[in-house]
């Protein structure tokens, strides 16, 4: 018999609970067949709601289902990461607990996976149901992304992905603190097969991601994945050399030609202003990395355990 371990991050999810359980037995007829048993880790993220009762209930009628709960909210890289450091399975895959990710593509997943593929990951072709400002963000990101990083992130990747639990260690052995799951898929490698289906609409509650939320999550993926905005000050410094020396020059030629006295301070100002600007801008880009390398130094857990069943 082999396992397959499903890892579902539930951030208050009480009402989704149920419903994601009885929709994913309704999928997976098909693993009897093939010698198959199933595990479902619920990972509670710190939540406020009765997400742990929930699961409680749950794991009372069916021995498969377990519950690892966090002491406080470490966000969803970290519930995944401790979903996978306890499972059991040869294969493990992520799903969310809102349905945004269609237990009826298992079938269509492990099928990839006998074809000899180590990964089967997913991404969707459509935003459906999303907000266009957030949509247009997301592309600009994406396409930021493969600009200067040299891992491959896919633009609409979910974290739905199954893998090999050789993958799985894989992704465990980075320990990292700031962690970026669509790059370190990316970057541990493997034969990964991508799936593409329409958007599905969270079935019940809320969106746990604001804007803001993203927009430092996308941080996150640029310091994680790419050096590049540190090249940034390097060739700003570069041009404005450049340019001033074009200004040096240009200044001299007009004074000895012309006999232009050299006048003017407000032009003074704006290049004063704005060369400072670009140097605050340089200062920060270092210093995010300079936080990132900090948080990495300290060794800190990446969640602490509060439950586990
Ligand atoms: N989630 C989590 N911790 C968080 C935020 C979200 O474990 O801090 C879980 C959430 O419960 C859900 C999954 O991650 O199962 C995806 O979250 P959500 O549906 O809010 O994101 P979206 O689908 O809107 O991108
Ligand atoms: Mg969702």
């Amino acid at each position: 018999m082999s396992l397959l371990s499903v890892i579902v991050p539930c951030y208050n999810e009480e009402e989704n609970v149920v419903p994601f359980y009885e929709e994913l037995l309704g999928h997976i007829s098909f693993m009897a067949d093939k010698h198959m048993d199933l595990e479902i880790l619920y990972v509670d993220d710190g939540s406020h709601d009765r997400t742990v009762e929930e699961v409680k209930k749950l794991r009372e009628k069916d021995e498969r289902v377990h519950l690892i709960s966090f002491s406080r909210n470490f966000g969803k890289e970290a519930a995944m990461y401790a979903g996978l450091e306890n499972s059991f399975g040869d294969y493990v895959v992520f799903m969310d607990a809102d349905l945004q990710d269609p237990p009826s593509l298992l079938q269509e997943m492990f099928a990839c996976m006998d074809q000899g593929y180590d990964s089967v990951a997913t991404r969707r072709v459509s935003r459906k149901g999303e907000p266009p400002i957030r949509s247009f963000f997301a592309r600009v990101f994406y396409r930021l992304m493969k600009q200067i990083s040299q891992t491959e992130i896919m633009d609409g990747a979910r974290d739905y992905r199954m893998m090999t639990r050789q993958m799985a260690d894989a992704i465990l052995s980075m320990k990292e603190y700031n962690r970026f799951s669509k790059g370190i898929f990316g970057w541990v490698g493997f034969r990964t097969k991508w799936l593409e289906y329409e958007n599905v609409e969270r079935l019940r509650g809320e969106t746990k991601w604001s804007f803001w939320k993203l927009f430092l999550y996308s941080l996150e993926g640029i310091t994680a994945f790419s050096t590049m905005p540190l090249m940034l000050a390097s060739v700003a410094g570069v041009l404005f050399c450049l340019l001033a020396f074009l200004m040096i020059v240009f200044i001299i030629v007009r004074k000895l030609i012309f006999g232009d006295p050299v006048s003017g301070w407000p032009s003074l100002v704006c290049i004063i202003l704005m060369t400072s600007g670009v140097q605050f801008f340089c200062t920060g880009i270092l210093g995010q990395y300079l936080a990132k390398t900090y948080m990495e130094v300290k060794r800190r857990p990446i969640y602490v355990l509060k439950e586990k069943m």
